[in-house]
């Protein structure tokens, strides 16, 4: 059987879901007898590889940057996960939505600035208009909600799609 290709990402999020990823334990060594981590924060790939089986996404799709990123790992991957309530519902980063981005950019780098004041113009990649969940953004086949969601319910999920089977965490699954 061939081994099964896993991307992971984090858009608009804290790195909290990553956290809870990381936290299956011993269960990332069940995860990798079958399966190659092929992207993310604990590989070194500069770029998001085709063929991917499984692309698991943490955050909001915030900026043009996220934006990107989920449309290409959508692409290239065949069943697309949204971890955490921040890619399932959008969440704390949507907590700026009411405001308006130029409002929001001048407030934090003109008013709240203690040195050099002015909205960065280079290297910041332009903001969406709204932080929005990821299946606002792309088509997502399984959502794990939670913030960050727990780690028997990450490794349930993982072990049911490594097996080909469409994963029913039922009671291990809460917003928040
Ligand atoms: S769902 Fe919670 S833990 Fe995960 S990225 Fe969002 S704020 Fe962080």
């Amino acid at each position: 059987m061939d081994r099964v290709k896993i991307g992971t990402c984090w858009l608009d999020g804290c790195s909290g879901c990553h956290m809870s990823l990381l936290d299956i334990d011993e269960g990332i060594v069940a995860v990798l007898r079958k399966a190659d981590i092929v992207f993310g924060p604990l590989v070194d790939a500069q770029e998001w590889p085709e063929g991917v089986d499984v692309a698991v996404i943490e955050g909001a799709v915030s900026s043009q940057a996220d934006l990107a990123l989920a449309q290409t790992a959508r692409a290239r991957s065949r069943i697309v996960v949204a971890l955490g309530d921040c890619a399932v519902t959008g969440n704390v980063p949507s907590m700026r939505n009411g405001i308006p981005v130029r409002s929001l950019l001048e407030r934090v780098y003109v008013e709240g600035a203690s040195a050099q004041p002015g909205v960065p113009t280079d290297g910041v990649p332009a903001l969406l208009k709204h932080a929005q969940p990821l299946h606002e953004s792309i088509k997502v086949d399984v959502h794990v909600p939670g913030c960050p969601p727990k780690p028997n319910a990450i490794l349930l999920v993982l072990s049911e799609l490594l097996e080909g089977r469409t994963p029913d965490p039922g009671s291990k699954l809460r917003f928040g």
